[in-house]
């Protein structure tokens, strides 16, 4: 969901904006239910197109998800191919979009004649990290978390080796491959958009939007949030009712993306923690997971089992009056909208974190897996729009560290300082996506190029 819903969005830009249509080809091992009612929410002027299912039983059951997505990936080239030359017979194709794991269908795109742009989801501090992967790589002689000096990427803040992407934890894991592969992959593309803006990461941007021979140009056309989908289910919206009554900026919201799950001990932590800050809280509860397996729900945010079996006893009885539990999934742009809302435990997910951007709610940064931990480090050593905890040393947040960083964030000196910071981004963010601002203008020089590209200026309108 994390890939699919900034890419619906950028579907949903150049067809309301710039006239084209657009058709989002999935994968059939990804298909959730909540995949499937977010698909069938779209507009009609986007189709959608579920690809062939493709046997992934030759993989080990260990392999990493990032492995499986790439694999699918390459097995679904022939009928991508395929695909494309069908649309070509109804419509003049102008171009074709990956996102960052499907690099390899660029081949696809080629081989129907098409050129090829990468649409990476995430930010440009994780772009600038797998197009040196292939160089950092070759000069590398341990481990990323073995490292004394952290990584410094241009124009980025220096990451600690342990916090860095976590497909690269483990070199020898066929996971670590892809992201070479894929970042030797992005050269290919014609143009690489990214779902960022310029003033959240400000030196990066400006070395990456200066061109650079052999590499792609760098379009950061965000920050793209989920707008207007139906994917958030009725009768779950009980919790903004409860949000209603509530004072201004006084709930902190707690989730941990589409995909992430806590241990059952650390979930206790949450529980008692939040209890202990005294502050009121909309807590999107899922069922724990085993240890050190973060991303187990990835798939399919529904959680297995009733969630609220899983917290302490007596919980929800003794935080009534201050807190409100959502099972699995919360509609979470209107949350973060909703003026009562004043403060975000966040996973780091780069979605997650555009949307609280864009509605100026400043964050607790609790990362868990794929790039969320940079982007911790990031947000809070860079942006300036997150608190961080501090692990135990068995590595489970304890609950008084949760209840003092809460209070700070809600009540606190610290809290005020992101607070005024993260309300700088929003507004800086809001202009970018104005007519004639940042976003707006890199998006029209891609689609100036699919226009002139096809040689179709004048069947579409702005051109
Ligand atoms: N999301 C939501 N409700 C939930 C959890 C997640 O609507 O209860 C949406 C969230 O608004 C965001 C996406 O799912 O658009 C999560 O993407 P992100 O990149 O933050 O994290 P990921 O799910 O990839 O870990």
């Amino acid at each position: 969901m994390g890939h699919l819903i900034p890419l619906a969005e950028f579907a949903k830009l150049i067809v309301s904006k710039h006239g084209f249509t657009a058709t989002i080809m999935t994968f059939a091992s990804t298909a959730s239910k909540t995949q499937q009612a977010f698909l069938s929410s779209l507009p009609s002027s986007i189709s959608t197109l579920s690809l062939p299912p493709v046997s992934l039983s030759d993989l080990p059951p260990s392999a990493a998800i990032e492995t499986r997505m790439s694999v699918e990936a390459v097995r679904l080239i022939p009928s991508i191919t395929s695909a494309l030359e069908q649309l070509k017979t109804r419509h003049t194709v102008v171009g074709f979009v990956a996102d960052l794991f499907g690099a390899d269908t660029f081949d696809a795109a080629r081989d129907a004649g098409l050129r090829s742009c990468l649409f990476f989801p995430t930010n440009l501090m994780t772009l600038s990290l797998l197009l040196q992967l292939p160089e950092i790589d070759a000069n590398l002689t341990c481990e990323f978390k073995e490292l004394v000096e952290p990584v410094k990427l241009p124009g980025c803040v220096p990451i600690p080796g342990t916090e860095i992407l976590s497909p690269l934890q483990d070199r020898s894991n066929e996971c670590y491959k892809w992201m070479i592969h894929h970042g030797q992959k992005y050269r290919e593309a014609e143009a690489i958009l990214v779902n960022s803006f310029d003033e959240i990461e400000p030196e990066a941007a400006k070395i990456l939007r200066h061109p650079e021979p052999g590499r792609p140009p760098v379009y950061p056309i965000g920050p793209l949030i989920q707008t207007g989908s139906t994917v958030d289910k009725a009768g779950r919206e009980e919790c903004l009712d409860w949000l209603d009554k509530q004072p201004a900026n006084s709930v902190l919201y707690v989730s941990f993306g589409s995909g992430g799950t806590l241990t059952k001990e650390q979930m206790d932590e949450v529980a008692y923690g939040l209890e202990l800050s005294g502050q009121r809280f909309l807590w999107v509860v899922r069922s724990p997971s085993d240890a050190g397996d973060f991303s187990s729900n990835y798939y399919d945010a529904e959680s297995k089992k009733d969630p609220f079996v899983f917290l302490p006893e007596g919980f929800r009885e003794r935080t009534k009056d201050i807190g409100m539990l959502v099972s699995s999934w919360a509609p979470q742009t209107k949350v973060l909208a909703h003026k009562a809302t004043g403060g975000y435990v966040c996973h780091c997910g780069w979605n997650s974190t555009l949307e609280t951007v864009v509605h100026g709610v400043p964050i607790i940064a609790w990362p868990l897996f794929a790039e969320q931990k940079q982007n911790a480090v990031m947000l809070s050593e860079g942006a300036g729009i997150a608190l961080r905890l501090e692990k135990r040393e068995d590595g489970v947040v304890g609950r008084e560290e949760i209840a003092k960083k809460v209070k700070q964030l809600m009540e606190g000196a610290e809290g005020k300082r992101v607070r005024s910071k993260v309300a700088e981004l929003k507004e800086a963010a809001a202009e970018g996506l104005k007519e004639g601002g940042a976003a707006s203008q890199a998006l029209a020089e891609v689609v100036a190029m699919w226009k002139k590209g096809s040689g179709c200026e004048r069947d579409l309108p702005n051109g």
